[in-house]
């Protein structure tokens, strides 16, 4: 967001500005969601509901956590929030106590750690490596778990990453976390977004026990182009989903009544089709994108099999002076890139991996185009 902010005001003033900052689906939401909270509004749905969300779309979303991801929830069991954001953020405040630990592999979503300090507990970062896809090992994992630990977030398909675990992996990673009393934040909010032979599976689903410690977050920002509608859900154990449903009643209430009722008409019949409209044009912007970057001179980038976002490796520039700025790492990169060529991406520092750079190919092919050509020109000099 705060790259977003910086490239706004030259393209305020009117500068030709590709970018690549953007976290969100440059589609606009579907019509028939649209109209779904066009009809809420003017059937009067406009009054407070239940704080965890009106029990017509938990049923729903129970009916699609079963269907599509083979996890059996009740519609207790789930609580709907206002953004995977403050989804993230009330399952930390839910199940974290002061001083606890969470573990979080490197690139990880900036706001993990935030909302980690905001429960008062801390951060244990596994540094991921390169040769592994970025992927913690079950081995790392086995290492960090102490008796401090009491939470792993997992988050595939990535973000800033745009890796996926194989289901293998995850097995592996459930199997490491078995006779342990470390609840699994499972972020599957990049769910439908997941290109070539990539298969997903809810975490939640591998077994027994990865059911019983698992938190399932999602939401429909990614999947329905909904973000500003603010959106999302948990699902998991009925104590920890109860807490979260206190708090939400004394911190927000319900999420937005008629938001809701489009939520029901989005999950519905027409989901299937829209979703898979948006995934097929992001897999084409991936292989491109990732083909690209790659060809550059000096940039080391795999092909994204999930979310919308490539994260090259671009450090060899590091330590050259570009027009006279010296690019020590991702921060200068970033800003001597907007500054010298108009061209806006994120740095890899905040997601705590500072030898990579995110794009995200949200946006128009043209865009990518007109973007990467400038900062391959750029990387030339
Ligand atoms: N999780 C991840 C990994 C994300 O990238 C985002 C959005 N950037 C979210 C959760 C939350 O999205 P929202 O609050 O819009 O539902």
């Amino acid at each position: 967001m705060a790259a977003g902010a910086r490239a706004a005001e030259p393209r305020a003033r009117g500068v030709d500005l590709p970018g690549f900052e953007a976290g969100e689906p440059d589609f606009g939401a579907p019509d028939y969601i649209k109209d779904a909270a066009v009809e809420a509004l003017k059937a009067g749905q406009t009054k407070y509901t239940a704080a965890r969300g009106i029990v017509e779309l938990r049923t729903i979303i129970a009916e699609k956590l079963w269907k599509e991801n083979g996890l059996k929830y009740n519609p207790d069991q789930i609580i709907v929030n206002i953004g995977g954001k403050h989804s993230v953020y009330e399952a930390m405040q839910a199940v974290l106590d002061p001083n606890d630990e969470v573990i979080l592999g490197t690139p990880y979503w900036v706001t993990y750690p935030e909302a980690v300090k905001l429960a008062g507990a801390t951060s244990k970062i596994i540094q991921t490596d390169k040769d592994n896809g970025y992927k913690i090992t079950p081995s790392q994992l086995k290492e960090a778990i102490t008796e401090k630990t009491a939470m792993l977030l997992i988050n595939s398909p990535n973000n800033p990453g745009g890796f996926t675990y194989t289901p293998e992996e995850l097995k592996r990673i459930a199997k490491t976390v078995e006779g342990t009393t470390v609840t699994v934040l499972s972020d599957e909010i990049y769910e439908k977004l997941i290109y070539g032979d990539t298969k997903f599976v809810s975490f939640a689903s591998l077994s027994d026990d990865a059911y019983d410690r698992t938190l399932t977050l999602n939401g429909f920002s990614k999947t329905f182009a909904m973000t500003g509608w603010r959106l999302g859900y948990t699902a998991g154990p009925l104590e920890v989903i109860k807490a979260m449903g206190r708090l939400q009643s004394h911190m927000t209430s319900n999420p937005v009544t008629f938001a809701q009722y489009a939520a029901i008409a989005a999950l519905g019949d027409q989901a299937g089709q829209t979703i898979e409209k948006m995934r097929i044009e992001f897999e084409k912007r991936a292989k491109y994108m990732a083909q690209r970057l790659n060809s550059i001179e000096g940039i080391i980038c795999s092909e994204p099999t999930g979310a919308f976002y490539c994260f090259p490796d671009v450090s060899s520039h590091y330590g050259r002076n570009i027009n006279d700025v010296k690019i020590n790492g991702s921060m200068d990169f970033a800003k001597a890139l907007l500054e010298q060529a108009n061209v806006a991406l994120v740095p890899g520092e905040p997601f705590g991996c500072d030898n990579n750079v995110r794009l995200s190919f949200a946006c128009s092919l043209e865009q990518i185009t007109k973007g990467l050509d400038r900062l391959e020109k750029w990387l030339s000099q």
